[in-house]
C-alpha cells in the first residue's frame, strides 16, 4: 500500500533527480524553447520539498495537493501549471484514504494525465510531456519499473516529432530532431516513482 510517506518520498526523489538533471533539461529547452526548463523545475521542486518538510501532510491526496499548489505558484513557465495539474488531478482522484493500492494510484495518475491533456490541449504525438506520461500510465499495471522504461522510451520517441503545442510549436518543422524537455522531465518524475519504491 502507498501512504503519505511514500508520496513524500516520491516527490523528494523527483526533486533530487530534477536537481541532478537541471542543466540537461535547460540544454534540451535551448534549441526548441527558451532555455529555462531545468531552472523552472528546480525552483518548483525546491519549493515542493520545503513545503512538504514543513507541513508533512497526512494523506496521499494532501501531499499531492500541496505539491501541486507549489508548482503552480512558483514555476513561471508552461510546465508549472501542467505539472501542478498532474499532481492535483491525481490527488483528487485518490480521495481521502490514508493508504491506496498501486492499482488505485495507477488509475488516479491516469486521471491526472487526462487533466493535463484537458488543460494544455495536447494529444499523444504533439511532442510534449504527454508523450512520456501516457505510455507510463499505460504500463503502470506492470509496475513502476515498467512505467519508468515506458516513459523513457516515450521521451526518446519525441525526437523525430514536430511540436504541435507549447513554445516549440512556433518552430514548425525546425522542432524536428530534438528531444522534448518536458517529456524528458516527465520521465524523471516517473523514474522517481520506481526509485522511491526501491528505497
Ligand atoms: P515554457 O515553455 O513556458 O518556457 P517550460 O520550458 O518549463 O515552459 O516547459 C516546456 C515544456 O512544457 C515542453 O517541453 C512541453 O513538454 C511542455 N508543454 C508546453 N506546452 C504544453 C501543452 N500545451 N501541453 C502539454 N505539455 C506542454
Ligand atoms: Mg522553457
Ligand atoms: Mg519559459
Amino acid at each position: 500500500m502507498l501512504d503519505a510517506g511514500f508520496l513524500i518520498r516520491w516527490l523528494t526523489t523527483a526533486a533530487a533527480l530534477v536537481e541532478r538533471e537541471a542543466d540537461r533539461l535547460t540544454e534540451l529547452d535551448s534549441p526548441i524553447g527558451d532555455a529555462d526548463h531545468g531552472a523552472n523545475l528546480r525552483r518548483g521542486f525546491t519549493a515542493v520539498t520545503a513545503a512538504l518538510a514543513k507541513e508533512a501532510p497526512a494523506t496521499p491526496r494532501a501531499v499531492l495537493q500541496l505539491a501541486g499548489r507549489q508548482l503552480i505558484s512558483t514555476v513561471g513557465g508552461a510546465s508549472g501549471p501542467l505539472y501542478g495539474t498532474l499532481l492535483r488531478g491525481t490527488g483528487k482522484a485518490l480521495g481521502d484514504a490514508a493508504e491506496v493500492s498501486e492499482a488505485e494510484f495507477a488509475a488516479a495518475l491516469r486521471a491526472g494525465v487526462e487533466a493535463v491533456m484537458r488543460l494544455g490541449g495536447a494529444a499523444p504525438g504533439d511532442k510534449t510531456m504527454v508523450d512520456a506520461l501516457l505510455p507510463a500510465v499505460d504500463a503502470l499495471d506492470a509496475g513502476f519499473g515498467a512505467a519508468r522504461d515506458a516513459a523513457e522510451r516515450g521521451a526518446e520517441a519525441t525526437v523525430p516529432l514536430q511540436a504541435r503545442k507549447g513554445r516549440a510549436s512556433y518552430l514548425g518543422e525546425r522542432s524536428v530532431g530534438h528531444q522534448d524537455p518536458g517529456a524528458t522531465s516527465a520521465a524523471l518524475l516517473i523514474a522517481a516513482l520506481a526509485d522511491s519504491q526501491e528505497q
